[in-house]
Formats: structure tokens, sequence, C-alpha cells
């Protein structure tokens, strides 16, 4: 019997057999180093079944992908179903509603309940989603007031409208809100303890928001440093922030119906922040 040393695994072995063209294949896509078009038999066993595992694993990430596509599509009739349930004053239906979206933005994005945070929907495509939860987390705020039943979940729910409030021109007009809410809540507490965070959580530039329909880009933030670098360390600089919160969620509306106007408007601010100092 002749022995041959085999190229893969350099056993000395009586034969190599070709490799079919599958094979040859699968190795390419996994990243073989060296493809050798005769292997000995274990090697060749050895890639079979390997590319056995690597097609389970493979199917499975598409499973769980296409669940999460399926998952992602279906929020959108959950909203509606929750928005239709509160104006019937339905009110623990929209409960369940609202609280299966979040739900779904939870198990979409990957962390454990409770743990959405905004910068989670960094991609462009996501950012509107924003006001939507924003919204979502508002109106559960004000279900969970029902009962005290409900305290652990309505703090959760003010802290997290908080939290992605900031991101959304509806920021002004839920606060307002929220602040004549706490003179009827039946838990005032937690609707302090929003009115609180939302105040110390330093609110976006609205229109660049709007203009670049980006709440995380780099002009955003440079609209934003400067905000806190040079013009809330002096008086007129304060006023101007003042005036320019009142105003601005209104522009930025505008903006957003008109989706004509983000380009020109993106292209002046952009001029801006070239003057701005660093
Ligand atoms: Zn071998």
């Amino acid at each position: 019997m002749s022995e041959i040393m085999c190229p893969r695994c350099s056993n000395i072995v009586s034969e190599v057999l070709p490799l079919e063209t599958g094979l040859i294949e699968y190795l390419k896509a996994a990243g073989e180093a060296e493809i050798h078009p005769a292997v000995c038999g274990n090697c060749q066993n050895e890639i079979r079944s390997s590319m056995g595992r690597g097609g389970v694993l493979l199917a499975r990430e598409k499973a769980k992908e296409d669940n999460r596509r399926r998952m992602w599509k279906s929020r959108v009739g959950l909203i509606k179903k929750a928005r239709q349930a509160m104006l019937n004053k339905s009110f623990s239906e929209a409960a369940v509603a609202y609280e299966k979206y979040v739900r779904i933005l939870e198990v979409v994005f990957d962390v454990k309940p409770g743990e959405l945070r905004p910068e989670l929907f960094k991609d462009s495509a996501r950012t509107s989603e924003l006001t939507v939860v924003a919204g979502v987390y508002w109106d559960l705020l004000r279900i969970y007031d029902t009962s005290d039943k409900y305290g652990p979940r309505q703090q959760l729910a003010a802290k997290q409208l908080a939290n992605f409030l900031r991101f959304t021109p509806i920021y002004p007009d839920i606060v307002k809100k929220a602040d004549v809410f706490s003179r009827t809540a039946r838990n005032p507490a937690a609707v302090k303890l929003f009115l609180k965070a939302a105040g110390e959580n330093k609110s976006r530039c609205f229109i660049a928001t709007a203009a670049f329909s980006h709440p995380f880009c780099e002009e955003v933030f440079a609209l934003q440093e400067f905000r806190d670098k040079y013009l809330s360390h002096n008086k007129l600089g304060r006023a101007f922030i003042k005036i320019y919160y009142f105003v601005s969620p209104k522009i930025a509306e505008f903006i957003d119906k008109n989706p004509g106007c983000k380009r020109p408007v993106a292209a002046v601010l952009r001029r801006l922040i070239q003057y701005l100092p660093r």
C-alpha cells in the first residue's frame, strides 16, 4: 500500500481524495488559508461536519432575523390599536398594546426589559421612531396613574419618557402638559420625577435635528457644544437659548412636515457651524 501525506493535516495516509466543489466553496467562504484540491478521509469528514454545523447556525441566524423583521413590522399595528383604545378610554387595553410595542423594540434591539435607549435608534431610518416611543411613554405615564399597583411601572415610564423626549420636537408640548397633569395626578411624584429628569436632560437643537433628520449627527453635536460652551455662560446667551427653545419646536415641526425645506436649512446650518468658535 502506498503512503502519502495529506496536504491539509500532514498525516501520512493511504490515499487522498479530490474535494467536491461544494466543499471547496464552503472552505473558501469559511476563510480557509490554503485550499487543497485533494485531502485525506479524516479531513473530508471534518470539513463535511463543520459545514453541517455552519449551515445550522446560518439557518438559525436567518430565522432570528426574519422574526425580528416580522416583529418590527407588527409594531405599527400595535400603536394604532393602542391609540384607538386611548380614544375609547379603554386604558388597560391601550396599556397592553403599548407594553407589547415596547417589548418588541426591546427584542429587536436585543436589550433587557426597561433598558431601551435613544442611542439604539441611531440608524437614520429609525430616528422618527423616537417621537413614537416618547408618545408611548407619555400615554403610559398617565395610564399607570390610574392605580397605585402600577407604581414601579409608572416610575420607569417617567424615567424613559425623559430619556426619549429630548430628542423629539414634542418636548415643550409634553413638558407643558405634564406640568398641568401633575396638579391633578393621583401620583404627582412620578410626574414630578419626569419633569425633574426632563429639565436635567438637555434637549437637542430641534431645528438641526429636523433638518438633518438625525439627532446623532456631527452637526447637531457641534451646535449643542456651542450652546453648552459659549451661549449658556452669559446672560444674553441664556436669554437666546430660552427664546430659541420656545420657537424652535414649531419651526422643527414645519420642517418635518415640509421635507423640501430640509436641504436648504441644513445648508444654512452647515455654513453657520463653520463660523462657530471651537
Ligand atoms: Zn488530512
